[in-house]
């Protein structure tokens, strides 16, 4: 499977925006946006204002990054939303919010998504009772997430819980955090997405 394997702060200082994705670092004073909130290289401080189709390209690297995934799916997702009925924009959103890996990180059971694709990749968690390593699985309404027994005390989980498990749980979920089991309600609705990002300028990227 294909990932980037580049600087990884760089990309919150491309989009100036906090796209957590190293975990604790993340949460710390030493997140290089708080420390150095301008664009990476040499012009990074004094950048021109951008063309519309530079906002529409940032608008979907910034989604693409936040998700943590390469164009090639995002763009699969993409052409799954438009065939959906429904707004294309919230439909692409609420596609990556349903990923497992988002779902396992929302959930606060993973420092950041990187690490909930990793731990969904080594089969950590079951979907409906059946063990999975899938990462871009789509959940659905009434589905339930748990984490293995044997994953239940392990130190990496017990680390997890005590440092992450106190983010805000999105209301489209809930958590039990004794049985460390997550219930999907519902789909997630456009307002509770937490990127800050303009969606119809992606869907106006792809129509060119
Ligand atoms: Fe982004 Fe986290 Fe790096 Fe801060 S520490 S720049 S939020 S990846």
């Amino acid at each position: 499977m294909a990932k980037y394997t580049g600087a990884v702060c760089r990309r919150c200082r491309r989009e100036n925006e906090k796209l957590f994705l190293k975990g604790e670092r993340c949460y710390s004073d030493k997140c290089s946006l708080d420390r150095r909130g301008y664009a990476p290289g040499q012009h990074g401080q004094n950048r021109k204002k951008s063309s519309e189709y530079g906002l529409q390209l940032r608008a979907k690297q910034m989604t693409k990054r936040y998700y943590c995934i390469l164009e090639k799916q995002f763009s699969g997702y993409f052409k799954l939303a438009e065939r959906k009925p429904g707004m294309t924009g919230e439909n692409l959103l609420r596609i990556l919010e349903s990923r497992l890996d988002n779902v396992v990180y929302s959930a606060g059971f993973a420092s950041s998504r990187v690490e909930a694709r990793q731990l969904v990749l080594h089969g950590h968690f079951l979907l409906n009772g059946k063990r999975v390593n899938i990462p871009s699985i789509l959940v659905k309404p009434n589905d339930v997430v748990e984490l293995h027994v044997n994953s239940k005390k392990s130190e990496k989980f017990k680390y997890i819980f005590e440092n992450f498990s106190s983010r805000p749980v999105p209301m489209w979920m809930r958590v039990n955090k004794e049985d460390c089991k997550i219930v999907v309600e519902r789909l997630c609705a456009m307002e509770e997405v937490q990127l800050p990002v303009q969606v119809h300028l992606i869907v106006e990227l792809y129509s060119r």
